[in-house]
């Protein structure tokens, strides 16, 4: 029997992602990019966007980061919850590169 590999390529950055160990894993760890897959409820994969959604900001809750994104072609905005393995410190850069993608 063939072996569900749940990993997917990032489509910004290109790195693999795991989602082994994560349940709700919706977002690149390393640049914060995720697809518009879900609709008014988080997890629903009902949105036929699909679109890219970028970081463009952030607050610190309760010792837990969460993070605001923005889907590029509807503009539709969503707060998820940080995950273990993301790379926070880079998180702020990523914003503000994000940020010449929305001026256009
Ligand atoms: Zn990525
Ligand atoms: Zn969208």
């Amino acid at each position: 029997m063939k072996k569900i590999n749940e990993c997917f390529i990032c489509v910004e950055c290109g790195k693999e992602i795991s989602l082994a160990a994560k349940t709700c894993r919706n977002h690149c760890p390393f640049c914060f990019t995720s697809l518009h897959v879900d609709g008014e409820v988080p997890g629903d994969r009902a949105s036929a966007c699909k679109g890219m959604m970028y970081p463009i900001a952030y607050e610190l809750k309760n010792s837990d980061y969460k993070i605001l994104f923005r889907c590029a072609p509807c503009g539709k905005e969503h707060w998820n919850k940080r995950a273990e393995d993301d790379e926070i410190v880079s998180l702020p850069i990523l914003i503000g590169k994000y940020k010449e993608r929305f001026m256009k």
